[in-house]
């Protein structure tokens, strides 16, 4: 049940209905989203919802029945724009470009890197310093050191930060040096992860679980929307399937579909999506014209020394054609496709 609260509520008229829902048995939490103020609550399904209607300070009701209910249109039928507090947005209107290494190596690469992205106009660098690897003896990432050059560096050339944060307790320790927490595959249901980063409410780009269904996905992103953080981005970025030609199958149908049931904006990840280099450029271009808001791509001066991920990354040459063929698809979007 969600209900939606009344504004300039007075405390004590918050009290009550935080006291009345106590004693029904309800779990309540206050969020604050672009349309209002909430109470999610969780508990028992069967309830009479006139009486807490009939609460002082209480605006309306909602019953959810689905687990994606907030991310849906059913809830909001414009696009989300993904807002940084400088005033840089992701939105429908302008492709985001986010390129780097799988992994962050060593301070060389990221001043190189950071050259490469300004010099191409991209305001958003990935790079990964906690590294979930198949392998326990594969390299485990720089870690927070790792973090902190890699956002001095970006800060410095007004690019924004990509990371991926693997638990809870990595949450609070990276918070101030990234601009956008990425969910990695494997971690797409870690509740407990998910809901802590609603509450940490800096943007998070969630990927989709590579087993997972499009409505466990979307439920993943509820699960950071109904704690008060609506600064999500979904990603694809190619499931498991009998397919072993490649490394993932590059689910192109999800991108359309979750355009169309969620207002969240969506981005594509060709480098995992398909784990070969000369692939990803077309794949990236395909994503565009299926409707993503925003591609992420590796990249690396010299992919063969890449310490993770070398052979589905592009180098400069490479990146910058794409970069090039990822504007003009755009443009072609927005020439041919009525939205
Ligand atoms: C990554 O982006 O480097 C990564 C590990 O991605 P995924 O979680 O999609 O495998
Ligand atoms: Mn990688």
């Amino acid at each position: 049940m969600l209900i939606q609260l009344q504004e300039n509520l007075a405390d004590p008229t918050l009290d009550n209905i935080f006291k009345e829902l106590k004693s029904f048995g309800f779990k309540a939490s206050l969020v604050e989203t672009r349309q209002g103020k909430y109470l999610i609550c969780n508990g028992r399904q069967e309830t009479d919802i006139r009486y807490f209607g009939s609460l002082p300070g209480v605006r309306d009701i909602h019953i959810v029945e689905d687990a994606n209910k907030l991310v849906s249109r059913k809830w909001k039928v414009h696009d989300t724009e993904v807002r940084f507090e400088d005033g840089t947005t992701i939105s429908r209107n302008d492709l985001t470009i986010v390129m780097g290494p799988c992994s962050v190596e060593n301070e060389e690469q990221v001043i190189r890197t950071v050259e490469f992205l300004k010099e191409n106009n991209i305001r958003f660098m990935r790079g990964g310093i906690f590294k979930p690897r198949s392998s326990p003896y594969s390299f485990r990432g720089l870690g927070i050191e790792g973090l902190k050059f890699f956002s001095a560096h970006c800060r410095a050339n007004g690019i924004k930060v990509v990371s991926e944060v693997m638990q809870v307790s990595q949450i609070e320790q990276m918070y101030e040096y990234v601009d956008v927490f990425q969910v990695g595959t494997r971690n797409s249901q870690n509740y407990n992860l998910l809901d802590e980063l609603g509450k940490a409410g800096k943007p998070v780009l969630l990927k989709r679980g590579m087993s997972g269904t499009l409505d466990e996905f979307l439920a993943s992103a509820e699960y950071i929307f109904s704690n008060g953080n609506e600064n999500i981005i979904l990603c694809e970025r190619g499931i498991r399937t009998f397919e072993k030609s490649y490394r993932n199958t590059m689910d192109l149908n999800a991108i359309p579909y979750l355009r169309d049931k969620s207002h969240l904006p969506v981005f594509s990840d060709p480098s995992h999506g398909v784990g070969i280099r000369n692939y990803v450029e077309p794949l990236a271009l395909a994503s565009v014209m299926a409707g993503a808001d925003g591609v992420l791509i590796e990249i690396h001066e010299c992919p063969p020394k890449a310490f993770s991920d070398g052979d589905q990354t592009l180098d400069f040459y490479q990146a910058r054609r794409a970069i090039y063929r990822l504007r003009e698809t755009m443009e072609l979007r927005k020439r041919l496709v009525v939205e």
